[in-house]
């Protein structure tokens, strides 16, 4: 499949159409970008570990009956996608608190939930990405209320699969971001990527940090950690 024009940049991938109008190309960068863009940096080797394992985990959940917008991938940095139009909805599933959880209500970093939870962002950057109630979604035509009982039952579905599956690898999922997008026919499937970028993964036995915190909060050694979890994953796919 040939790259033709470049349809738009982000913060950590770049998308390209393709000659099939329902199809593109998506590129990923080793660019690292953290709150919101106002701290930019390098992962050398992130947008090659981030392809793979993003397809290969997404290979996994279509398996268990989760739709993705997967098709192929191409080579280290290139992936070929199902056209989908982005529910513009963040879509975050906690299972121990962390990150703006810890901050926002005051409670320790590690902190583990009775169950899962799940909370939904505006994806607007203009806004800085704000929390979202459902029924202010709803009110904005933002995803139609079947439409976001599909993705949170989807949700939950990819939180079970991944959870388990990352627990044999020795890694604790501790939360993750998803992003949905709707086919010319309407359905919801998972866009977007799911890497280290876009998961807190910890060490089962250490607690040692395996994710974008590592750059976020200027730990260092965040190319050895998305080596590792590459390596653990790749032993137990
Ligand atoms: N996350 C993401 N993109 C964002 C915000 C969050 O991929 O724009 C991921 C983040 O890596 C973490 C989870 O979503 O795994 C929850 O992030 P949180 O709300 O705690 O925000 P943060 O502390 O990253 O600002």
């Amino acid at each position: 499949m040939i790259k033709k024009d470049q349809l738009y940049e982000g913060k950590a991938k770049k998308v390209f159409q393709t000659a099939n109008p329902e199809l593109l190309i998506v590129s990923y960068k080793d660019d690292a970008t953290a709150f919101n863009g106002l701290k930019k940096g390098t992962i050398s080797g992130k947008g090659a570990i981030n392809n793979r394992m993003s397809n290969l985990l997404m290979q996994r959940l279509q398996e268990s009956g989760i739709p993705t917008h997967f098709v192929a991938e191409l080579n280290a940095r290139e992936t070929l996608v199902k056209r989908v139009s982005i529910v513009p909805l963040e879509v975050v599933i906690r299972n121990i608190a962390a990150g703006s959880f810890s901050k926002r209500y005051g409670v320790e970093e590690g902190r583990i939930f009775p169950t899962p939870t799940i909370e939904f962002s505006y994806k607007n950057d203009a806004l800085g990405d704000p929390l979202m109630a459902e029924s202010h979604a709803t009110a904005l035509n933002l995803a139609t209320p079947a439409e976001i009982e599909c993705i949170k039952s989807y949700s939950f579905a990819i939180n079970d699969i991944l959870k388990a599956f990352w627990l044999k690898c020795g890694i604790t999922l501790v939360d993750f971001k998803l992003e949905f997008g709707r086919l010319a026919d309407g359905s919801i499937v998972l866009a977007d990527e799911i890497s280290p970028d876009t998961c807190r993964l910890w060490d089962t036995k250490t607690g040692e940090k395996l994710d974008k915190d590592r750059f976020r909060r200027d730990l260092g050694g965040a190319e050895d950690a998305y080596a590792e979890v590459m390596n653990r994953l790749t032993s137990h796919i």
